[in-house]
């Protein structure tokens, strides 16, 4: 058996182990209003997505439904028209802030509305409805705030948490974050953390859903592969790992 393939079935054994505990929008990261807010409303899951970065998956997508109760509004065109960036940030700073970059996010949040009401007609809904998902990533990266790897990431979680039907997955890559990058180096399947090389590593793990790794990877990352004392011997990932191996002195499948 191929490496590759090897990696993949542990991953499928671990994915069915998980289900829905690493997913953001099914499992128990928010609670249940944060949670059907996002679901339910196409326009506070781009807001959520713009948020999760440099700050855990928990705070970013339960920023939206805590915006709300500030602001006692979710209505982009009556924020675009009475609301300034400026108001906004306060609304995020205000104690406890929603995010560690209120200002940063302020403006992204609020040129995210303007663009989801000329583009979209006010529902982003229509940035993922019956499209495929190179479509999907493209729209979503021309957002302020949205790289590659967040648009990767909100394509997957469109499908897997909220069963949106988007075509051709062949095109979600995985998501280049910090846990995925220790685990790629850590495991031998990349030699240096450069994204093309661990996006080109994840495509040929699952070349027909490549962004499906996003959820186990992450998983392993957060609950094993700490950065400092990884728990190696709990770990799914062991038999296959190029550096557990090696500190066994045993040869990795
Ligand atoms: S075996 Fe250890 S180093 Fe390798 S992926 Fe698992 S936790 Fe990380």
């Amino acid at each position: 058996m191929n490496k590759e393939k090897e990696i993949r079935n542990v991953l499928d054994k671990y994915l069915l182990e998980i289900k829905n505990e690493s997913s953001i929008l099914k499992g128990n990261l928010l609670d249940e209003a944060e949670k059907n807010f996002i679901i339910n409303n196409a326009n506070a899951f781009i807001i959520g997505l713009i948020a999760d970065q440099s700050v855990k998956a928990e705070i970013a997508w339960s920023l939206p439904f805590r915006l709300k109760a500030r602001l006692n509004t979710f209505d982009f065109n009556y924020i675009v028209n009475n609301l300034s960036i400026v108001d906004l940030e306060k609304a995020i700073k205000e104690k406890p802030a929603l995010h560690r970059y209120p200002n940063k996010m302020a403006t992204y949040i609020y040129k995210a509305m303007v663009k989801i009401i000329e583009d979209y007609g006010s529902d982003a809904v229509k940035i993922w409805e019956n499209q495929s998902a190179d479509i999907v990533i493209k729209r979503l990266e021309e957002f302020n705030g949205i790289s590659h790897k967040k648009a990767s990431l909100g394509t997957l979680l469109l499908i897997r948490d909220l069963n949106k039907i988007i075509t051709n997955k062949q095109y979600i890559d995985i998501a280049y974050d910090v846990h995925i990058r220790r685990i790629f180096l850590r495991m031998g399947l990349v030699d240096n953390d450069n994204q093309n090389n661990i996006l080109e590593a994840a495509r040929k793990i699952n070349p027909g859903f490549p962004g499906e790794l996003t959820t186990p990877f992450w998983s392993i990352g957060r609950n094993f592969c700490h950065a400092t004392n990884p728990e190696c011997i709990r770990c799914p990932f062991n038999n296959c790992c190029g550096e557990y191996n090696k500190a066994n002195e045993k040869q990795p499948v």
